[in-house]
């Protein structure tokens, strides 16, 4: 047993994945640390299990191949995507040969606190709950032991996750909208159609995410709409036309035996990073719908922004740049793969039709995907050609119908691909406002504007 730092350098507040390359990047630099988690060491819970090949690179920066540790099965080649209209499915490989991987999220946590444990420079607490900060002054209750204790640590880090105590102390309200559950199904024994590809399958209520998590394992997940039912003859009801015919015996025992893992999937925006001497990191900063498979990935990139960056501002600054596109992917495929009116599934037939006839766009489309690119840019060229590609279908359709006032109605329906870009640009827009700035009169002119416009309270 370790003894306790009597002055650690670095407290994180969470030993989940991010909070656990936190601790293991900082003690990499040498500095002491101590890595503080609320529940047991042995946790079993549904979250997230695919790493685009980023997030695989950082954690062999801290040392951890989990591909050489635990991965004896393929997995981690890119996605396929299969059509709801039964059309041949679109594979998008991961280019220039990078891989990344999938396992049970059990796996990856139980390597990265192992690793964080035997590392001479962290101390990890388990059972113990973060419950004040005051300043520098950080405060946790060992429950195991019924003691509290006080530190003063000059870097505090907030990994604590979506129910993060370290933003509720901020004062951070907690501004999460809810978006749908996932249903996560283990089956046993089964042949996937792409073997070492993640299976996203649409024509159903919601998509369906497959990937191979073990050598005889392959995770299902259902995503539910919310106010659909959860009993397991429904579900079976609605999912089983889109789940591969090899699957579909496994699927059914599973639900007959209502084995099914539930997790709600929430958005808030990451636009918020903390304060100097107490940073965020991970999903404690914000998260989206798990579509794109990248909550682990890009709260990775966090923590290696965090350590490499001089001053807090400049760490804020960097992620609020480069989260911007993932998030607006997440948040537009999420859309375009589950609403059914006339533009979303014409921007469905578009998109496929890109990635059918143009290798480039699949590779663009998995560098961002990967968050290897995070240009605004890069996005938007992709995502217009499909917007203007769709207008072109639905203008056609309809002079060929002779439908002319359908054509107006139609295009006029596509500005709802807008406002989500222009809603979550503002977000950040305000807020590399106030770190560019740091609240000058002329700053604050602008906030009071904007939040006018926004249907906010304006700042005092
Ligand atoms: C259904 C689902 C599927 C997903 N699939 C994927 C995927 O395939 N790929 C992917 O990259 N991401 C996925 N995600 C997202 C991914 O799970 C999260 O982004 C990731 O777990 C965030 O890690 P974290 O360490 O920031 O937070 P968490 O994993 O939530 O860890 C936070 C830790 O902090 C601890 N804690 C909380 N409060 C305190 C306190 N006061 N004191 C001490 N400790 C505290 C908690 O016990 C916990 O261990 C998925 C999410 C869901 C819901």
């Amino acid at each position: 047993m370790k003894l306790l730092h009597s002055s650690p350098d670095v407290a994180v507040i969470g030993a989940g994945p991010v909070g656990c390359v936190t601790a293991l990047t900082y003690a990499q630099q040498g500095a002491k640390v101590l890595l503080l988690e609320a529940y047991s060491q042995n946790v079993k819970c549904f979250a997230g299990e695919w790493l685009h090949p980023p997030g695989v690179q950082i954690l062999q920066q801290v040392g951890i191949d989990l591909n050489l540790k635990r991965i004896t099965y393929p997995c981690g080649k890119g996605f396929v995507i299969f059509p709801e209209d039964g059309t041949t499915p679109i594979q998008l490989d991961y280019p220039d040969g990078e891989v990344g991987l999938s396992c049970e999220h059990s796996t990856i946590l139980g390597i990265l606190r192992e690793a964080a444990a035997s590392h001479d420079n962290i101390q990890l607490l388990c059972d113990t709950k973060v419950t004040r900060i005051d300043g520098q002054k950080i405060t946790f209750e060992q429950r195991n032991q019924g003691v509290t204790h006080t530190a003063l640590v000059n870097t505090i880090v907030g990994a604590d996750g979506r129910a993060s105590t370290a933003r509720k102390i901020l004062g951070i309200p907690n501004q999460s909208i809810p978006i749908s559950f996932m249903a996560g199904i283990l089956l046993k024994d089964v042949e996937l159609p792409f073997e070492g590809f993640g299976h996203v399958v649409l024509g159903s209520v919601g998509p369906v995410l497959m990937y191979r998590v073990g050598a005889e394992l392959v995770r299902v997940c259902l995503d539910v709409p919310r106010y659909f039912s959860r009993d397991p003859a429904t579900l079976w009801k609605a999912y089983n036309s889109v789940i591969p015919k090899t699957l579909q015996p496994a699927f059914k025992q599973a639900l007959s035996r209502d084995e099914v893992a539930w997790a709600v999937n929430l958005f808030c925006s990451r636009v918020q990073y903390g304060r100097t001497g107490l940073a965020l990191v991970g999903d404690a900063t914000g998260y989206f719908h798990p579509i794109t498979a990248t909550g682990m990935t890009i709260g990775f990139l966090d923590s290696d922004c965090l350590v490499r960056s001089q001053r807090f501002e400049d760490y804020q600054q960097e992620r609020t740049f480069r989260t911007y596109v993932p998030e607006l992917l997440a948040i537009t495929l999420y859309e375009v793969f589950t609403k059914q009116d006339e533009s979303a599934t014409a921007l469905r037939h578009a998109i496929y039709r890109l990635w059918r006839s143009d290798p480039m766009e699949c590779r663009h489309t998995m560098q961002l995907l990967s968050g290897r690119e995070t240009k605004l840019l890069s996005f938007s060229r992709s995502f217009l050609k499909g917007v203007l590609l769709a207008m072109a279908e639905v203008v056609q359709n309809n002079v060929r119908q002779q439908k002319w006032l359908q054509i107006v109605r139609d295009l006029v329906s596509f500005n709802q691909w807008l406002y989500i870009p222009i809603k979550l640009a503002l977000l950040r827009a305000k807020k590399l406002l106030k770190i560019y700035f740091n609240n000058s009169k002329i700053t604050t002119k602008i906030l009071d504007i904007y939040s006018i416009t926004q249907n906010e309270q304006p700042r005092n």
